[in-house]
């Protein structure tokens, strides 16, 4: 894994967090994007090296919508970059991972990506990414 691509954050309302986080930040988010695989709407912040991905349900089917009842507004994943998805799915499911998409999904902000279940992850839920070429 190359590093921490992004850091999920789920939220309740996409306008509130965003001027949030803009302040928090110093600086206006770069994109909005609706999710249509995930159900979700995200908002990208850059900082440095790295992101912060806002996320919102887009519908009560999102799986945002769940952790948002459960959980409540709150970190919701990290994402760690990878140079092959492919093989880093085959390596961790060979070590025991939980593999949620084994076939990746496109995922916001022009990435392929998949998510590790967070039981096998001592309970974060852990996203693997690949920049689509
Ligand atoms: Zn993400």
């Amino acid at each position: 894994m190359k590093k921490i691509e992004h850091i999920g954050i789920a939220v309740q309302s996409i306008e509130k967090a965003e001027k949030l986080y803009g302040t928090l930040l110093g600086k206006p988010p770069y994109k909005r994007e609706t999710v249509a695989s995930e159900n979700v709407i995200t908002s990208f912040f850059r900082i440095g090296e790295t992101k912060i991905e806002l996320l919102v349900p887009a519908n009560e089917n999102s799986p945002v919508a769940r952790f948002l009842e459960k959980k409540g507004e709150g970190i919701h994943h990290i994402a760690f970059e990878v140079d092959n998805i492919y093989e880093e799915i085959k390596r961790l499911e060979k070590e025991g991972f939980d593999i949620i998409y084994p076939e990746p999904k496109k995922g916001a902000d022009n990435k392929l990506v998949t998510f590790i279940h967070p039981k096998t992850t001592g309970g974060i839920l852990i996203e693997l990414c690949q920049e689509i070429k």
